[in-house]
């Protein structure tokens, strides 16, 4: 079922509400057909985000060339491959292991890829990412090995509550481990700027809290026919 107003006017209430802000717009497409994708794109959207590779893959060929594609569900690293010739950005960096597999098919690509890291901010067990040690750890072995990766940020979803005070907290904590790790790597790297959070039930919390990328799918789209995990 889709929301009552057309795919393109909700993407253009979306430009007017992040015009002036630092803040862009993520339309998670997935599990819808490349129909309404096509109606966003024509309505100026440029940015998409899918959660499995099997379903970008497929997607990826049926649609205009620019599209910005952001996958942001868990990547398992035997999958990169088919990702690599032409994803934009991996939001779910949750490893040293998949983020040296990305840098390796980027390069037999022949291509840069942005990463953006994942992280645990949610009080639920089953959400991916990683704690602030953990990803400091992986920078350390991995920076100066990466020459196809472009970190350019954190990614992070937030408890699925509707406890403004709780999101608002898992914002700022990723807002956090954002800052402390521009400061401590990435201090002359103007590309790393990305703080990935907000989703369509938060997502004006999440640009108050300083997102500069929200995620958004069932606010755009309509309800999703059949449910997928949000990995
Ligand atoms: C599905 C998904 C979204 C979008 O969720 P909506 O509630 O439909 O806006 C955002 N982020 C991730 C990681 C997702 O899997």
């Amino acid at each position: 079922m889709q929301s009552e107003q057309s795919v393109e006017s909700v993407v253009r209430n979306f430009q007017q509400e992040l015009s002036g802000t630092n803040c862009r717009l993520v339309a998670v497409s997935k599990t819808h057909p490349v129909e309404l994708i096509q109606q966003a794109y024509d309505a100026g959207q440029r940015l998409f985000g899918e959660n499995r590779v099997q379903e970008l893959t497929a997607k990826q060929p049926a649609l205009p060339a620019d599209i910005e594609w952001h996958l942001i569900g868990h990547l398992q690293t035997n999958k990169v491959k088919f990702v690599a010739p032409f994803v934009h950005t991996i939001q779910s960096i949750d490893s040293l292991k998949l983020l040296l597999e990305i840098e390796r098919q980027a390069a037999r690509a022949g291509r840069v890829i942005q990463g953006l890291l994942q992280f645990h901010i949610a009080d639920e067990e089953t959400k991916f990412g990683l704690s602030l040690p953990e990803a400091e750890a992986l920078l350390q072995e991995a920076l100066p090995q990466l020459q196809h990766v472009r970190l350019a940020g954190v990614m992070g979803i937030a408890t699925n509550t509707d406890d403004e005070s709780q999101l608002r907290q898992e914002f700022r904590t990723l807002r956090g481990y954002f800052e402390q790790l521009k400061a401590s790597y990435f201090a002359d790297d103007t590309g790393f700027r990305e703080i990935s959070m907000g989703m369509s039930s938060d997502y004006r919390l999440a640009i108050e809290e300083g997102s500069t990328l929200i995620r958004v799918g069932s606010a755009i789209f309509g309800h999703r026919a059949y449910p997928t995990p949000t990995a």
